[in-house]
């Protein structure tokens, strides 16, 4: 483990001893924050993977931390919440794509030109004529709609993921979220549809994407919180190889990815080419839970209020080797935020403070299948959901350089945002919004969970300048390391700043748990259409 960062230099520096006390050693900080990253993203985990024992024996770790850190048990067994899933496998010697052009069938290579998204309702075999529908969004309130005036009935609906420039990042991110993409697929009369990853968008190498393609997919056992049922056959088209699709069609993927990268409407038209997609899932099911502990809030009234504060547990498991690596230890993703939750939960103990609401800290399974452990937690809260007030989600927030900025999803959404800009700025940390739109970051993490239900929600990422060396370390992380065995525990991290973040979040939960009112959207936010 190498660090980067020098904070014991500049106490050195510092000199007068009331300096030096009132500033804390984050330097110790990181490392008992570290030590937790190590036990759970250790090998022997497996890459906690939901429903495995690795995931059980994490599960346990952090059940004694939450007891040790004075929390009390929030669970319905315990700490522990059951969650139960449905497991789906495609089983690719008996699945296959192939395009048909005319007279010509084309057999696509599953893994190479595209594969199949899974899911527990299990076999389907359609043979069908496609259409491309460009970004496949349809957003009401925008008056957009990419499916007018396109005969998608009984289709194969092939659209590039992403949106328009001009669309507010907060609505497009919404409106691809898998629900609402399915809502409107349905509405149009789609039978299947293909997604092509948009390239300007792509975070890891279409080997990386299609390599966990054969990783066991979960749904929610539980149908009444499962969301929007699945089409029947659900495909992904590598974009390198995807005018395969557009042959004869009198058009081109690259006119597409042109019109895409000068920000111009996307072309929509039917594609010339029959699809026969045939795919076989293997099914079975699962069980794992979340955690959960709370610290009693010291108001006789607000006490029953809650500010949650979460993480994921689970990881990608065990897939596809890398340089000889099998194991996906999800260092960063996201032991690192269950050792922020760990650790937050012991610096307020050790601080003494008493909030007046209560504080909850959530673990939560099945991140990684699709938010489903969080998506669970908010349809079956172990509190009272009215009174859950805020999510403050922590899940790979990337302590890779100090931290002089802090970037926030949602935060011109609701008042928390003015929360998170005191604390940052009492922290001399500059807040930063969404730099890359383009990533749905706000959507694709457990805070949405919460989002769907009115909860105001914020979620985190170190920031940083364009252009600066640390615009490029995160790039790279996540070229070289993000959802890969490399996410693992011989990366650089910056102990000292992975422990300003977390005294940064601490200072929140508590300023949010004291506040006499409680957090709301803001009368302009998209999200607050959620809000009950
Ligand atoms: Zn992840």
């Amino acid at each position: 483990m190498k660090r980067i960062g020098k904070l014991c230099a500049c106490l050195s520096v510092l000199g007068a001893a009331a300096a030096m006390a009132a500033t804390p050693d984050w330097e110790a900080l990181g490392k008992r924050w570290w030590a937790h990253v190590q036990y759970l993203a250790d090998d022997k985990w497996e890459g906690r993977d939901t429903g495995s024992a690795g995931y059980e024996m994490a599960a346990a770790y952090v059940t004694n931390k939450f007891k040790s850190a004075g929390l009390q048990p929030a669970g319905t067994d315990g700490y522990a919440q059951p969650v139960r899933f449905q497991v789906a496998q495609t089983d690719e010697s008996e699945s296959s794509i192939a395009l048909t052009l005319e007279t010509k069938t084309q057999q696509l290579k599953l893994g190479e030109d595209a594969f199949f998204n899974p899911h527990a309702d299990g076999d389907a075999t359609i043979t069908a004529p496609a259409v491309f529908a460009g970004y496949g969004l349809s957003v009401p309130e925008l008056k957009y709609d990419d499916f007018a005036g396109l005969d998608t009935k009984g289709k194969f609906v092939i659209y590039i993921t992403g949106g328009p420039a001009s669309m507010p990042t907060e609505i497009k991110a919404h409106y691809q979220s898998r629900d609402e993409r399915l809502k409107a697929l349905k509405k149009s009369g789609a039978i299947g549809t293909g997604s092509i990853p948009n390239p300007k968008a792509a975070e890891v190498p279409w080997s990386r994407t299609a390599g966990a393609r054969l990783e066991p997919r979960m749904e929610l056992s539980d149908l009444g919180v499962a969301g929007e049922p699945s089409l029947p056959i659900s495909m992904v088209f590598n974009p390198a190889h995807a005018e395969n699709l557009f042959a004869g069609s009198g058009h081109t993927f690259q006119e597409v990815l042109d019109a895409m990268n000068a920000d111009k409407p996307l072309p929509r038209f039917p594609l010339a080419v029959t699809i026969r997609a045939r795919v076989k899932v293997k099914t079975s099911e699962t069980k794992s839970e979340n955690i959960i502990g709370v610290l009693p809030g010291s108001d006789a009234k607000l006490s029953k209020e809650y500010v949650v504060v979460s993480a994921h547990l689970d990881h990608l498991g065990i897939g596809e080797p890398v340089n000889g690596d099998k194991i996906y230890n999800g260092a960063m993703d996201d032991a690192s935020g269950i050792a922020s939750l760990i650790e937050i939960a012991r610096g307020i103990k050790e601080s003494g403070a008493k909030p007046k609401r209560s504080i909850l800290f959530l673990a939560v399974t099945g991140e990684e299948k699709g938010l489903l452990g969080s998506r669970y937690f908010a349809e079956h809260p172990t509190v009272d959901r009215k009174n859950i007030v805020a999510d403050l989600n922590m899940d790979m927030f990337l302590p890779l350089f100090p931290l002089k900025y802090l970037e926030v999803q949602g935060l011109n959404e609701s008042t928390l945002g003015e929360d998170v800009r005191a604390v940052c700025e009492a922290a001399g940390v500059q807040v930063q919004a969404d730099k890359q739109p383009d990533h749905n970051r706000f959507i694709r993490s457990d805070q949405y969970s919460f989002i769907r239900k009115g909860v105001p929600a914020l979620a985190f990422k170190f920031g940083w300048v364009p252009g600066t060396a640390e615009e490029k370390k995160f790039n790279d992380w996540y070229k070289e390391r993000y959802h890969g065995p490399a996410d693992d525990l011989s990366q650089p991290v910056d102990l000292a700043a992975a422990a300003q973040f977390n005294a940064i979040l601490e200072k929140l939960a508590l300023r949010v748990a004291d506040e006499a009112q409680r957090p709301a959207w803001k009368s302009e936010s998209f999200f607050k259409r959620f809000a009950q």
